[in-house]
């Protein structure tokens, strides 16, 4: 059997007569750049979000910068972002010239650490990224009693996180600016690039709409810089036929995350996702973790997923302080141990809405097989116990 980390195409020829009239319909009206497909768009996904105003923009890396540069941060300042999570969630501080601060993620959720947060923060820092990683939202209580205390401005990166809920609310409006990316391969995916910004602020939701076209509002007014941050009438076209779907899916993720619950909570080696009790999880991921804490039984797990037909994916084998590119900052090893843990021996699981139950339960098996060969071939390892659970 195969079974790959993502796969596209089944949910492609699931909707693709709905698909080709509406890409169709944007090139016969060549509404190629935002457009009605856009606006429509917009209007819906913000209303499935919970939130007032949602622009849509070009990837979810565009609105990672705008969230920050309508906030007017700039050189000089800093962001908190945590330690563990994709690259571009540093680039929105980056691209502003502002410095990022990084903060060790919970042993638990994945997400940043509130109780790691207010060591970071300087008299430079304006404000903290809560990346709602994996697809579980972030302690946002937590974090904006902090940002409070501190007269900090709260920021969050949606980009794994649609449909999402904190106790009870959709992500997206619940800070003062998100952003989401419609990047194919997440939980609501374009077919090409694409993301957005949302909030609840008119004056914030402007500002963003001047950014993203050159900053004007009126052609050839360009009231304040911005960019070319639009997102293509096709991409407009292709999610909101999937807006149609996004609920049923998400649903559908969910319940593929029991059933590898379910299959796979007998096996002791692995420790599983935990879904905090303030959220609805919507599992853009499922990462699971080797209890030996050892980078080899992961990497031997994965080869051997992958003889089996199965593939794996790494989120994030290196923490962002360890990155080349922020050498400058001077992180070390060792500076946030629960991220570098993560990295060396998280394994993201096949995970998307259209996994059969056929596919996880091979999944399963073929894991709890893993280890069973591991503990006849080499009872030593199975007897340590130092570092189980522990980082
Ligand atoms: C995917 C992702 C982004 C960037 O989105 P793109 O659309 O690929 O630019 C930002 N942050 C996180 C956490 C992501 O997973």
């Amino acid at each position: 059997m195969k079974v790959p980390f993502l796969d596209l195409k089944t949910q492609y020829d699931s909707i693709k007569n709905e698909i080709i009239p509406a890409i169709n319909n944007v090139l016969e009206n060549t509404a190629f750049v935002l457009g009605k497909a856009v606006t429509d768009f917009e209007t819906n996904f913000a209303a499935l979000q919970q939130v007032k105003y949602c622009v849509a923009t070009g990837s979810g890396t565009d609105g990672n910068h705008m969230v920050l540069w309508s906030l007017g941060i700039g050189p000089g300042d800093e962001v908190i972002i945590p330690a563990n999570t994709f690259i571009a969630t540093a680039w929105g501080a980056t691209l502003c010239g502002a410095t990022p601060v990084f903060v060790d993620c919970e042993p638990d959720s994945y997400n940043i650490d509130p109780e790691k947060i207010e060591a970071a923060i300087t008299s430079k820092t304006k404000a903290i990224v809560a990346v709602h990683l994996y697809g579980q939202p972030a302690d946002l209580d937590a974090i904006n009693q902090i940002a409070i205390r501190h007269n900090l401005l709260v920021v969050e990166d949606c980009a794994q996180a649609h449909m999402a809920e904190y106790k009870g609310k959709r992500v997206g409006g619940l800070s003062t600016l998100a952003s989401f990316s419609f990047y194919p391969g997440k939980n609501l995916g374009a077919y090409g690039e694409g993301g957005a910004v949302t909030t609840n602020d008119p004056l914030l939701a402007k500002k963003v709409l001047m950014i993203r076209d050159h900053g004007a509002v009126n052609k050839y007014h360009h009231e304040i810089y911005g960019h070319n941050y639009r997102m293509d009438g096709i991409q407009g076209a292709v999610l909101g036929v999937k807006l149609k779907y996004i609920e049923n899916w998400t649903a559908a993720r969910r319940n593929n995350a029991l059933k590898y619950r379910n299959a796979l909570e007998g096996i002791s080696d692995i420790i599983l996702p935990v879904e905090m009790n303030y959220a609805k999880h919507v599992y853009h991921l499922f990462v699971i973790r080797m209890a030996d804490g050892k980078i080899e039984t992961r990497d031997r797990l994965a080869d051997f997923l992958n003889d089996k037909g199965i593939s794996t994916g790494l989120h994030y084998p290196i923490p962002l302080h360890l990155q080349e590119c922020f050498k400058h900052l001077g992180y070390k090893k060792g500076d946030f141990p629960v991220s570098e843990n993560l990295g060396r021996t998280g394994l993201s699981l096949p995970m998307f809405a259209e996994l059969t139950d056929d596919q996880i339960a091979y999944v399963a098996s073929s894991i709890a097989g893993f280890f069973n060969i591991i503990k006849s071939t080499e009872p030593e390892v199975h007897g340590i116990s130092s570092g189980v659970g522990t980082f």
